[in-house]
Formats: structure tokens, C-alpha cells, sequence
């Protein structure tokens, strides 16, 4: 992490190999700097290199296999971007090595791949620390996760200079994301004393960001604060998975086309809400430790503090929230809540996010 960190750590790159595929979207890199850097860092070890610039946000499965098109005579794969690319390169550097039928990829468990190296442009996912890739799954009509520790990238190199223009609502979605990856993180069955201290960590540094990141450009210190908390919050979830606001927000996301982040950001106070009433009756108070974190007083403060972030939340039918709390309660991330929410809890928070 740091200023230039990635020219600066080239002699890491030539360990992987003679030749990489860079795997990004069709802009960003190219306007943030970030691609640049990366060519001309390659160039410099003396190593060749082919592009695939077309991920798209919410990546599909015929986007990873198009990508793993491109690896023949690739030995690493380096990936730029925010979820989406990061999440594409690594299916794309699993199917590399392990040829699949496309409806086979949801029900394969890999247990090797090319080396994927992150550089993430967004502080939000912390996919560049994360064993998952999640892609868009149209038979199931939802995100699902591609999960392996065959994908944890090699090297991540975290440099908030690629930040440095990015428009407020990706700043704000993003580290809305990585708030819930920490906070989640503390209620999930797989939270431990490794991945506490780490969403604590996250959660602060992410809370002392809320003002800044309200208005317009917060600068080059909350930015570096963001991608460090965001990629705490990618070791959290890489040790604990992430749980019911986002198999609920998978749902807001694939049906409503509502940002990742902001799905998550939508759900977040009515959850907690509901996580704090059942906290009561069994004599716990994860919520309590959370809200120390968060440096408040009380989930009404959270909740304000969201909202001056979200502003005006979409229009969603109540028969839609219906489908959405059935479809979310299939999903495996209800069984890592440390309380599991019936599916009427489920819609009681749709339902309390989208009054
Ligand atoms: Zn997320």
C-alpha cells in the first residue's frame, strides 16, 4: 500500500511469469491512471501482456469464460477495477486451468488457478484480499459466489492515487459496502477474535470518513483511510463470509439494478434494528460493540448517518419485497447470521428500508 506501490514493487510481478492478461473495465482504468502504470511497469520487467476491457459492473458468467478465452499463453492474470474486474479475472484464471461447461459453474469447487494480482480502483469490495468472486446468476435469478482459496490473489497493490476522481455516489456506494463487509463480519456464525479486531479497525476508520465523504472531493487522506478499512473489510469477509443484508441486497441489485453498495446501505439500519430487538431477549449486544466502533450512540444515529449518505431511496412494490425475502432466504448467507432471521424477518426489513 502507498503512493506508487505497484512500479515500486515491480521485481513481485516477475515472479509470476513472461506474460499477463489484464482483465478491467472499458474506462476507468484508462482514466484513473491505473492501466498506465500497470504497462508501463510490465514493459519495465521486460514481460508482454494482452487486455480484455470489457467487464461490466455485476460481471455475467459468458464475461468470465470470454476472459479465460484470452489466458492461452498467459501465465498470471492482473486485474483492475473494482468487484466487477476483480471478481471476473478470477474465474477467468480458474476456468484457465480448469476447462468447465458454463452451467457447471456455480457447482465447481476449484482447487487451483492461474496468479491473480488485484489492483482494486474503488475502496469498497475488498475483493483483492477475498477467496470469492461473485457473478451474475440468471438461472437463479440472483449474485452468486464463485469461492475458492485458489482465488485469493497473489499480490494486492492498494494505491488511493487511482481514487483520486471518482465520482461521490462510487465513493459513498463503495465505502457503504465495506461498512457492511466489517459489520456483517461481527454478526456472522464465523466471526472469530481474528476477524473482530479487523471489522472494528474497518468500521472506525470508515466511520471518521462519514463526513468528508458527504461532500464533494474528501482528498487524498480519507481516501488512503477508505481503501485500507475497505480491504480490513475484505479480511473479514475472507474469514467470515458476509450474511443476510447481502443475500437480501443480491436481490435489490439483480431485480432493481440498485448499486451494490447502496443495496447493502439501504437494508443496513432496519437490519441491525431487527439483529438488536432479538440481541435483547438472549442477553447479547454485538450491536453494542458495533456502535462503539461506529463511535454513536444509539442505531438512530447510524441510521441518520446512512441516510444523509443515501438520500432518497428508491420505490420498490410490496408484492416485489415479497419475491425478494423468499428468494433471499434460499440463499446459504441466512445460515451464517449468528441470528437467523425467518423469512418474515427478512421482509419485515425490506419492508421497513423501502417505506
Ligand atoms: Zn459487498
Amino acid at each position: 500500500m502507498g503512493d506508487d506501490c505497484l512500479s515500486g514493487n515491480r521485481g513481485l510481478l516477475n515472479e509470476l511469469g513472461k506474460k499477463a492478461l489484464i482483465v478491467t473495465g472499458r474506462h476507468s482504468a484508462k482514466q484513473n491512471g491505473a492501466l498506465g502504470d500497470l504497462v508501463k511497469t510490465l514493459e519495465a520487467n521486460g514481460q508482454s501482456y494482452c487486455l480484455f476491457d470489457k467487464v461490466m459492473s455485476n460481471p455475467t458468467v459468458d464475461c468470465a469464460f470470454e476472459a479465460a478465452d484470452l489466458c492461452g499463453g498467459c501465465d498470471f492474470l492482473v486485474a483492475i477495477g473494482g468487484g466487477s474486474p476483480m471478481d471476473a479475472a478470477k474465474v477467468a484464471a480458474a476456468l484457465a486451468v480448469n476447462p468447465i461447461a458454463k452451467p457447471a459453474i456455480f457447482s465447481t469447487t476449484f482447487t487451483s488457478a492461474l496468479p491473480i494480482v488485484a489492483i482494486p480502483t474503488t475502496a469498497g469490495t475488498g475483493s483483492e484480499v477475498t477467496p470469492n468472486a461473485i457473478l451474475t446468476n440468471d438461472a437463479a435469478q440472483t449474485k452468486t459466489s464463485v469461492a475458492s482459496p485458489a482465488l485469493f490473489p497473489r499480490f494486492a497493490f492498494l494505491d488511493a492515487k487511482y481514487m483520486s476522481s471518482l465520482p461521490q455516489v462510487v465513493t459513498v456506494n463503495t465505502a457503504i459496502d465495506a461498512l457492511s463487509h466489517a459489520v456483517e463480519g461481527m454478526l456472522a456464525v464465523r466471526s472469530s477474535v481474528i476477524s473482530d479486531p479487523l471489522a472494528k479497525a474497518s468500521i472506525r476508520a470508515i466511520a471518521e470518513c462519514f463526513g468528508p465523504i458527504a461532500g464533494n472531493n474528501p482528498g487524498k487522506e480519507v481516501r488512503q483511510k477508505l481503501l485500507w478499512a475497505s480491504t480490513l473489510g475484505g479480511m473479514v469477509i475472507a474469514n467470515t463470509g458476509t450474511t443476510a443484508v447481502h443475500a437480501m441486497g443480491y436481490q435489490l441489485t439483480y431485480h432493481k439494478h440498485i448499486d451494490h453498495g447502496r443495496a447493502n446501505g439501504l437494508l443496513l439500519g432496519a437490519y441491525l434494528r431487527f439483529v438488536a430487538e432479538k440481541e435483547k431477549a438472549q442477553g447479547t449486544n454485538r450491536i453494542g460493540e458495533i456502535l462503539a466502533a461506529l463511535d454513536l450512540g444509539s442505531l438512530e444515529d447510524f441510521s441518520a448517518r446512512l441516510d444523509i449518505l443515501l438520500g432518497p431511496r428508491e420505490k420498490v412494490d410490496a408484492a416485489a419485497l415479497e419475491g425478494y425475502a423468499e428468494k433471499a432466504f434460499q440463499a446459504k448467507n441466512i445460515a451464517n447470521s449468528t441470528i437467523k432471521p425467518e423469512k418474515a424477518d427478512l421482509l419485515a426489513v425490506l419492508q421497513q428500508s423501502f417505506r
